[in-house]
């Protein structure tokens, strides 16, 4: 193979792995976010559960209230018991004291309610926090993934920005000059393979001189249309027949 066209495509493997590790980087906060949110989500959870077992008691304490003061009123009703003279009083008085206990009895039923409904709420609630903590320690190993995964990007665009500069000293400047250009206009990927007559990034057919050129190796050759500069890798090519009708990649999205 072409000394110049060997470097060339390693110069692109370096640019498009420190690429995808700056891309990669750049979606640190968004990921930051996502996680912050997770923990906010889980906190959000406890905070209404703790809510609810509070609106639960005090409702609770409002129905013991009303209790309190049906109670009283029996007491005096009782009261009154003592000192009546008639039959008739007696009987209003009874009656009175019938309703009363009635209500309370219809009032301690719904506190009894409100008890089985705050065992619930206890319980959900001590579920959210158990939640909780199990999110904060997922969140924290991601959190801690996520900052070594970083460390690694980071170390790998400095050892690819070095493997460049000594690659890039021993191609030739014109030669370079094609593959940066070329670099600059097509997204940071100057080098494509062609395989069954194709440009595998472009998706155009060659002409078949221009492939049969590519096919060796020996030269710099550039796609007719979108200039990336071609090489052929000779284990990727599944059949003979390089020029076949129905081109594998010739429809479809465009990402030159
Ligand atoms: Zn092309």
């Amino acid at each position: 193979m072409n000394a110049d066209l060997e470097r060339l495509i390693l110069l692109q493997q370096l640019d498009s792995t420190a690429d995808a590790a700056r891309r990669r980087l750049a979606e640190g906060p968004e990921r930051e976010k996502a996680l912050d949110a997770r923990l906010d989500a889980a906190r959000h959870r406890v905070a209404a559960a703790k809510d609810q077992l509070a609106r639960n008691q005090g409702a609770r304490r409002e129905l013991e209230k009303e209790v309190a003061v049906h109670q009283n009123r029996l007491s005096k009703f009782r009261d009154q018991l003592m000192a009546v003279k008639t039959n008739v009083e007696y009987q209003a008085v009874q009656k009175e004291i019938g309703f009363a206990q009635g209500e309370v009895k219809a009032i301690e039923d719904k506190v009894l309610e409100r008890m089985l409904e705050a065992d619930e709420l206890t319980a959900a609630a001590k579920r959210a926090e158990t939640e909780l903590a199990a999110e904060q320690k997922a969140v924290d190993a991601d959190r801690r993934a996520l900052n070594a995964e970083h460390t690694e990007l980071q170390s790998t665009i400095e050892r690819v920005t070095g493997e460049r500069a000594a690659a890039v000293g021993a191609i030739d400047k014109q030669v370079l000059a094609i593959f940066e250009m070329v670099s600059r206009k097509r997204n940071g990927v100057a080098v494509a393979e062609a395989r069954d007559g194709i440009c595998t990034i472009c998706h155009v057919r060659l002409r078949p001189q221009v492939f049969n050129t590519v096919r060796r190796n020996d030269a710099i050759t550039q796609c007719d249309t979108c200039q990336r500069i071609l090489y052929f890798a000779s284990k990727n090519e599944v059949q003979g027949s390089g020029f076949s009708v129905q081109g594998s990649g010739s429809a479809g999205s465009n990402p030159s």
